[in-house]
């Protein structure tokens, strides 16, 4: 198949049935959010990054695919989300809490209550990314605000976290401690909570005012609803930034793989020297 055919729905069952032209596409679509993702929260290696993908990628294939067959597997942004969380909690246990910045009071509901109190749906959505580490550039693109207005959003960090405004780079100051956090929230229970679906019809414009002000006034109150908003807009950006892999990086990510081979087909030179 051509590689601009491949879409989610066909992608995931013919990687569970071992293809390699799948699995070929698969990377070929979702390292780079990987790698975008894994960049922010790990800043100082990316050998640690690729490693973690590599762990990522065995995981999600072992026992005949349990763990990826368990994702969303109808719509992109939803198995996006999932992947983003399987890599977070993947990676938090290896990340050291002495690297976090020192300084600011730790993440936590009652720090963030009281940073976004008040504040409108959109602005408390930039100041959770900011403090996740994103840049004014990024929060731009993915809130599809002004530069002026994302601005005047995250102003309410002048005070305390200072340290968060004005950088370049997409990373995260506090790693161990904001992964932790966002873990908790995930683990949250959800009673309540709308399906991520529902968000995503707001963001593509297809919820009427009646559907999107009670989902929105739910998010503003609920810490675990805008970690998942937020997630969806990460995951959003980092998907609208792919990158295409050096034909050597892919070779080795495919040699990690349960690919059914067919008779009497050779593997490249690369990927059996790398078993
Ligand atoms: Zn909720």
């Amino acid at each position: 198949m051509a590689p601009y055919l491949w879409t989610l729905q066909r992608v995931l069952p013919a990687c569970e049935a071992g293809q390699a032209e799948a699995w070929q596409a698969f990377l070929d679509m979702y390292t780079s959010v990987a790698r975008g993702l894994l960049g922010v929260y790990f800043r100082s290696s990316g050998d640690e990054s690729r490693e973690i993908w590599k762990r990522a990628l065995r995981g999600l294939s072992a026992n005949d695919c349990e763990c990826l067959r368990a994702f969303d597997h109808q719509a992109e942004r939803e198995f996006l989300t999932d992947l983003r969380a399987y890599l977070l909690e993947l990676a938090a246990p290896g990340l050291d809490p002495a690297l976090d910045l020192a300084g600011p009071q730790r993440p936590g509901t009652e720090t963030l209550g009281g940073i976004l109190q008040g504040l409108p749906f959109l602005h408390q959505q930039a100041v959770f990314l900011k403090l996740a580490g994103y840049s004014d550039a990024a929060l731009d693109k993915m809130l599809k605000m002004p530069p002026a207005a994302t601005e005047r959003a995250i102003e309410r960090l002048r005070r305390d976290h200072s340290a968060f405004l004005n950088r370049p780079q997409d990373e995260c100051l506090w790693p161990a401690a904001w992964l932790a956090f966002q873990r908790s929230l995930r683990a949250a229970p959800g009673k309540d909570c709308p399906p991520l679906r529902q968000f995503v019809r707001i963001v593509d414009g297809q919820a009427s005012w009646y559907d999107k002000a009670p989902v929105e006034e739910h998010v503003t109150a609920c810490f675990r609803c805008l970690e998942r908003w937020c997630a969806l807009c990460e995951v959003v950006y980092w998907r609208g930034k792919a990158e295409a892999l050096s034909p050597g990086e892919a070779d080795e990510l495919l040699s990690l793989l349960p690919i059914q081979r067919r008779p009497g087909e050779r593997q490249s030179l690369l990927a059996r020297l790398l078993k």
